[in-house]
């Protein structure tokens, strides 16, 4: 680390750390408080942010609820939609400077951040579409009754947001509860909050009401926390690890608060003897080190029939090896992961896999060249058996593992056999074994021939440890509506 003392922000244009965004206006913490982000990158502090706390929350749950009242709560869906349409247009204007920013407080190589930002552009707009689309239903209880559901905004939500997509995760949730009609209080991940304050910026130049959107810059233990146990708070949407998915679920459920839940996986992907190992290999290459692997849907554990093992990981490693690693701006294939602590974590399961008795196929280490900055090789262990620790847990860095498997049956006990049940892949030319293996894999989304395969359209979330409910799609706006029944004697 060097001494240099943190400066404010100029990044963002700011002379101050005023990176709180309620009711419209930017300012600090009550009580005063910042703290430092890095740049992951070259290990140099980056910006000083407001360290919001509690005060700060409940300043803007009270914005959000005002709101609620205002002429939020008046225009029609139509105009909603259309000032979310607005919204992504001002967005996609700042395209540059969003990524860059991105690509500053996160390490992801510039293009990945451009690719984001589209990502945020697209979630707006389809969202920003369905807005007056949502409709309620009647309901057949006979001829001496009328009786109809309404679809109402929920009221104030909450986004707790992590730092892997800081602007793609916040928008994910932001953009269906704005659809609905609701408001909210954004907490984003304090290793990567500088684009949620561009975010803030262009609520403001699209024109989106005061108080509609607020932006609580802080810790999770202090400003998040404080967000799930606000009592004013009627809906929390929460993106990040299944520890913390844990305490924010009790705090809701002490509020008796919906919550969405969008946790951690360990992916597998199964490559049957009959796959087409080249478009395999290219598939997981992406899936297992785009964004320094730090993806709750990658491609991390490979289950591998043996017969196809060594020539699928000869592809796998021979194109990953020429994988480039540099800083965030230098737009390589892999920048670092996002902070100290995640690499120490990354290494440490390195460790941990070699002491198990992994053996290395690829990297494992520090690039050669890159002495500062929080980088690590593409790496993938081989040999690796069920009980290891790095077959069972969520490594979140560019680490691939490989496990072998016999029959369809050993497949699915090894894909199933994790508390995790977030996203799973098949590759195989046999469609009906592929299927077969898709009913029965334990897993919100399962892949057949391709990863990351979705959109907007198509819903997403985990099962078992890996989350609660559905985001994107209609069902990520049901999350956000409340559904009133009327009915009437005739
Ligand atoms: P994290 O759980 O450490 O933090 C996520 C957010 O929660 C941050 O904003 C943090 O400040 C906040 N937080 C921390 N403690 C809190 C508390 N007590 N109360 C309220 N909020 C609190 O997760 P992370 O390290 O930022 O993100 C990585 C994890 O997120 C990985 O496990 C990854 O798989 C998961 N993730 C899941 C999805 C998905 O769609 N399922 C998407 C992205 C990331």
């Amino acid at each position: 680390m060097t001494a240099q003392a943190p400066t404010p922000t100029p990044a963002l244009g700011l002379d101050a750390p005023r990176t709180l965004f309620i009711d419209d206006a930017f300012s600090g913490a009550a009580s005063g408080a910042t703290f430092a982000t890095v740049d992951p990158s070259t290990e140099a502090p980056l910006a000083e942010v407001a360290r919001g706390g509690p005060a700060d929350v409940d300043r803007a749950v009270a914005a959000a609820r005002r709101a609620m009242r205002g002429e939020w709560r008046d225009i029609t869906p139509a105009e909603r939609g259309r000032l979310l349409f607005r919204l992504a247009d001002t967005i996609l204007a700042r395209k540059e400077e969003i990524a860059r920013i991105e690509t500053l407080d996160v390490g992801k190589p510039l293009k990945e951040s451009r690719g984001d930002v589209d990502g945020v552009v697209a979630t707006l707009r389809y969202n920003a579409g369905a807005a007056d689309k949502l409709e309620g239903a009647t309901i057949p209880l006979g001829r001496s009754v009328i009786d109809f559901t309404l679809l109402e905004p929920a009221g104030v939500t909450a986004h707790i947001v992590p730092w892997n997509y800081p602007l793609g995760m916040l928008a994910r949730s932001l953009a269906p509860a704005l659809a609905a009609g609701c408001t909210a209080v954004v907490k984003p991940a304090e290793q990567s909050p500088l684009s949620a304050v561009l975010f803030a910026q262009c609520c403001r130049e699209a024109g989106i009401p005061k108080g509609v959107v607020n932006i609580v810059t802080g810790y999770g233990e202090e400003a998040g926390a404080a967000l799930v146990a606000h009592p004013d708070v009627r809906g929390i949407t929460f993106t990040g690890s299944v520890e913390t998915g844990r305490l924010v679920y009790q705090g809701a459920a002490r509020g008796l608060k919906p919550a969405v839940l969008e946790l951690g996986g360990k992916n597998p992907a199964i490559i049957l003897p009959d796959a087409d190992l080249d478009r395999a290999a290219a598939d997981i290459l992406d899936g297992a080190f785009g964004n320094s692997g730090q993806v709750c849907s990658s491609s991390s554990r490979l289950i591998l029939h043996r017969s196809i093992h060594d020539a699928f990981l000869d592809r796998l490693a021979a194109a990953a090896a020429r994988l480039t690693v540099g800083p965030g701006l230098d737009d390589r294939d892999l920048g670092p992961v996002v902070s100290a602590e995640q690499h120490g974590r990354v290494t440490g399961y390195l460790a941990a896999g070699r002491r198990e008795g992994a053996r290395l196929r690829l990297g494992g280490g520090r690039p050669r060249g890159l002495d500062r900055g929080y980088f690590v090789e593409p790496t993938i262990l081989d040999r690796v058996e069920p009980g290891h620790v790095v077959a069972r847990e969520e490594i979140f860095g560019p680490v691939a593992v490989a496990l072998s498997f016999d029959t369809i049956d050993g497949a699915l006990t090894l894909a199933n056999g994790l508390g995790y049940g977030l996203v799973a892949g098949v590759y195989g030319r046999d469609i009906g074994e592929a299927l077969r293996l898709a009913r029965d894999i334990e897993a919100g989304s399962v892949w057949i021939n391709g990863w990351f395969i979705g959109g907007q359209q198509a819903p997403t979330g985990g099962i078992k440890d890996s989350g609660v409910g559905r985001e994107r799609g209609l069902p990520g706006i049901m999350n956000y509506l409340q559904i009133k029944n009327v009915g009437i004697r005739l």
